[in-house]
């Protein structure tokens, strides 16, 4: 098949899985008044793989296959398949409204990871695992399935190991081994896109012990098995309308907490049962790539940063100003920081030996920690220069009426004759992405996704060579 319609990708969600929302089962997700948004809005990835001016970058001719598939599910190799997937993200979120479309990249990431750390297992550890993942990425590619991945584990005490939680079901485990297959237990957090992809990818969250070889597990599942519960976080929901939300009425992600009540998984889509030594450098492998595809999908919100900060400065008539000019030039100088890292860490590609190309680890973890710890001060600048209005301005309907248009017209224009209602869209914008529910989920976002703060500076001083810094200090005062 190769390349799926929106409407078919759209057609395979109706397929009587189990997702709740606001205490009530949905019917059909796609046509859900909330999550209906987040599958229109990732619908556009089949839009973009349809259409004439992008159908070269979004799409790939898969040789060994003969036919046009959604490039997310080729390997990278080189430098140029990474700088392809990067532009790709970082296309595909900015056609989105900022909003990142997730329904490959993370599944895929999830993917190249499986391939390179099963292959070791296969290989030093006697296992066949890694021509399931094979397949698996196959069945993907010629399907054009949507992915989401499920790796953070509700997790319990998070000082202590799975075993030694207060139940043995605060990561997801194996619960029963049969010859077909396994069946597992366990809640995973945080699932984004969950209600509206095909399949999940669970991978561990973390490096585990001997004593809880049955936490070490992977594998994909459909999103319809049975014993696969999704419960949609409503955090924002629903937005009011396009006037006070422009971007999130139309784009936004809807993430679950997702249950697994005893689900059969069969061996085919077993990708680790047990094998608990590779349980942390699967959780690692995943995020080396995941990191750079967040690195890569985060430029477009800051551009949008940039241009509702230029657009409000100049109708607040404060563009020339010069605290306005070095916080427009601060808020460029934190988006290229990330975009610069992000191209530097696909240049400075790893290839490995079975000849994926990862991106450089400590460039790549330097761009989400500079995106994460740097993004409230951004937001605090765009906020700064549009003043108090983005909280405490009109609604839409005051707009229209009658007895209040007047007043409003007249007296919330700004500088250079822009109308009212123009200079209101645009400080809803910053309302929007900043100081809304959807803001605020940006920040959460900022900080936790992809891992939080303090996962990027153990990988970066994990990764770099401090050695050679320390011979050079006592080269410096001649001590050997
Ligand atoms: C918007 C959003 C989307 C996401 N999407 C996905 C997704 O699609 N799939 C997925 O699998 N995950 C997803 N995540 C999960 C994300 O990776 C986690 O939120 C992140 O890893 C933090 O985990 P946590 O939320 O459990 O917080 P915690 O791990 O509880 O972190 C809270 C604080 O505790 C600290 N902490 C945690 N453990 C320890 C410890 N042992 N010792 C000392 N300090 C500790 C942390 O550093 C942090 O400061 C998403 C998260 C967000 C916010």
């Amino acid at each position: 098949m190769g390349l799926r319609s929106a409407s078919e990708f759209k057609e395979g969600l109706r397929d009587g899985r189990e997702v709740y929302y606001r205490g009530e089962k949905v019917d059909d997700v796609t046509t859900h008044h909330d999550l209906g948004i987040g599958v229109e809005h990732v619908a556009l990835d089949f839009e973009l793989a349809e259409d004439q001016e992008h159908r070269d970058l979004m799409t790939w001719m898969d040789l060994s296959g003969g036919e046009r598939v959604s490039r997310y599910f080729k390997i990278p190799t080189d430098t140029s398949d990474l700088l392809n997937r990067r532009e790709m993200i970082e296309q595909s979120t900015r056609l989105g409204g900022s909003v990142v479309l997730l329904i490959k990249e993370i599944g895929t990431d999830a993917l190249f990871a499986l391939d390179v750390v099963t292959g070791h297992l296969d290989k030093h550890a006697g296992g066949q695992y890694n021509p399931r993942v094979k397949a698996f990425l196959e069945q993907c590619k010629k399907k054009d399935l949507s992915l989401a991945v499920a790796q953070t584990d509700v997790k319990g005490d998070r000082s202590l190991l799975p075993s030694q939680q207060d139940h043995p079901d605060y990561y997801v485990r194996i619960v029963e081994e049969r010859t077909d297959g396994i069946v597992v237990r366990g809640a995973k957090a945080h699932t984004t896109c969950a209600p509206y992809v095909d399949e999940l990818i669970v991978l561990p969250t973390r490096a585990v012990k001997e004593e809880d070889s049955a936490y070490a597990v992977s594998f994909a599942v459909p999103v319809n098995a049975p014993g696969l519960k999704l419960i949609a976080s409503p955090f924002g929901s629903p937005p009011v309308s396009e006037f006070h939300h422009p971007v999130s009425s139309a784009h936004r992600m809807i993430d679950t907490l997702t249950i697994f009540d005893d689900v059969f998984i069969p061996n085919e889509r077993v990708f680790l049962k047990g094998e608990w030594q590779y349980a942390g450098p699967l959780a690692n492998t995943f995020v080396e790539f995941h990191r750079f595809t967040a690195a890569s999908y985060k430029p477009p919100l800051c551009d949008l940063f940039i241009g509702a900060a230029a657009l409000l400065a100049e109708y607040n008539g404060i563009a020339k100003a010069s605290h306005v000019r070095e916080k427009i030039t601060k808020l460029i100088t934190y988006t290229e920081t990330v975009r610069g890292l992000t191209l530097a860490a696909a240049h400075d590609c790893r290839i490995n030996d079975n000849g994926t190309a990862v991106p450089n680890i400590i460039l790549t973890n330097l761009a989400k920690f500079h995106f994460a710890n740097n993004y409230h001060q951004a937001v605090s600048w765009v906020q700064d220069i549009a003043g108090g209005l983005v909280v405490t301005g009109p609604s839409e309907e005051d707009m229209e009426n009658p007895e209040t248009k007047g007043y409003i017209e007249k007296y919330l224009g700004g500088g250079g004759g822009v109308s009212a209602k123009n200079r209101l869209k645009a400080i809803n914008l910053v309302r929007d992405l900043t100081a809304s529910t959807f803001g605020g989920y940006n920040e959460l976002l900022a900080i936790h996704a992809e891992g939080s703060l303090e996962t990027q500076k153990i990988t970066i001083l994990r990764d770099y060579d401090v050695d050679r810094c320390l011979k050079l200090a006592k080269e410096a005062i001649g001590v050997e």
